[in-house]
């Protein structure tokens, strides 16, 4: 990796000597990774910290040491349980969740999941789930035969809305459309209950009314968790509507995936928000959903 990259640099020099965590000091912390492709697809041209997409080779070097670190990885339901205190709580609980419903989920991530016995949330935008696959950002989806049968081997799967709009430029009803009809479409496809989801796109912490009535859409449509794209791991306080997660991509080699699972990614949530506040303020035109019904 020749690029320069600061996150990757000030974490691996600073932040893990700083911030790496003494287990039982500090409480339990859940580290929610976030997937999209598990594929050879190039992005040459795309920043490491912009980068979605995971060789299967190196996926599998990722796995194989998150077990061969004692970690016990599961689905973001069964983490978050263990973040409640639900059951007798390891300290090395990992959930691990996959974004867009691709279709390399089952062809290259879930053999070597089944392999170690993991456990993961795939989540879907259900437009692109059909009959037969459906493209969605230039990768095929997966198809409701192949949901059912992952969901049968133990996959839990969630709700990435139906179109995977960027739904504060929605208006309000389309908001609650987009939120509702994934779930039931989802419920109906495998006769299950759907309680996560999973926010497309950036996720809009700064506006709070927003997000407010977001959290209660969600609360009263019967979701119970809803991951976003900012980063950092969940504690025991966290806002169970806005978890925090840990992207991930092909240049997370050991170094770098266990300075995240230790805590010490965590300092980018910081500019990560004063980034998009200056982004949001620079870019205000009004006109969001923000002030609607
Ligand atoms: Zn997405």
């Amino acid at each position: 990796m020749s690029s320069l990259r600061l996150d990757r640099l000030l974490t691996l020099c600073i932040f893990r000597h700083l911030r790496s965590d003494v287990p039982g000091r500090g409480g339990f912390r859940l580290p929610v990774l976030m997937y999209h492709s598990v594929s050879d697809r190039s992005e040459a041209g795309v920043s490491p910290y912009y980068r979605t997409a995971t060789s299967p080779k190196v996926f599998a070097e990722q796995m194989a040491l998150l077990l061969a670190e004692g970690w016990e990885v599961v689905s973001l339901k069964a983490g978050l349980e263990a973040l409640r205190g639900g059951r007798a709580t390891p300290m090395k609980v990992v959930a691990l969740t996959f974004d867009d419903g691709f279709r390399d989920f089952r062809s290259a991530a879930f053999p070597i999941l089944r392999q170690h016995g993991f456990g993961a949330t795939v989540y879907l935008p259900t437009a692109f789930i059909g009959q037969q696959p459906i493209q969605f950002k230039a990768h095929e989806c997966l198809t409701w035969d192949e949901v059912r049968e992952l969901h049968q081997a133990g996959i839990e799967f969630g709700s990435h809305t139906v179109n995977h709009p960027e739904l504060v430029r929605l208006p309000w009803p389309e908001v609650e459309r987009e939120v509702r009809d994934s779930k039931t479409e989802i419920e109906q496809r495998l006769g299950a209950r759907v309680t996560a989801f999973a926010y497309p796109y950036a996720f809009p912490r700064a506006q709070r009314e927003l997000v407010g009535r977001l959290r209660r859409l969600l609360c009263e449509t019967g979701y119970e968790s809803c991951v976003t794209t900012d980063i950092g791991r969940a504690s025991a306080g966290t806002d169970l509507f806005a978890v925090p997660r840990l992207p991930m991509n092909d240049c997370d080699d050991a170094e770098l995936l266990k300075a995240k699972l230790a805590g010490a990614y965590d300092w980018l949530a910081v500019p990560q928000r004063a980034f998009k506040t200056l982004k949001r303020l620079m870019s205000w035109k009004g006109g969001t959903n923000e002030g609607g019904n």
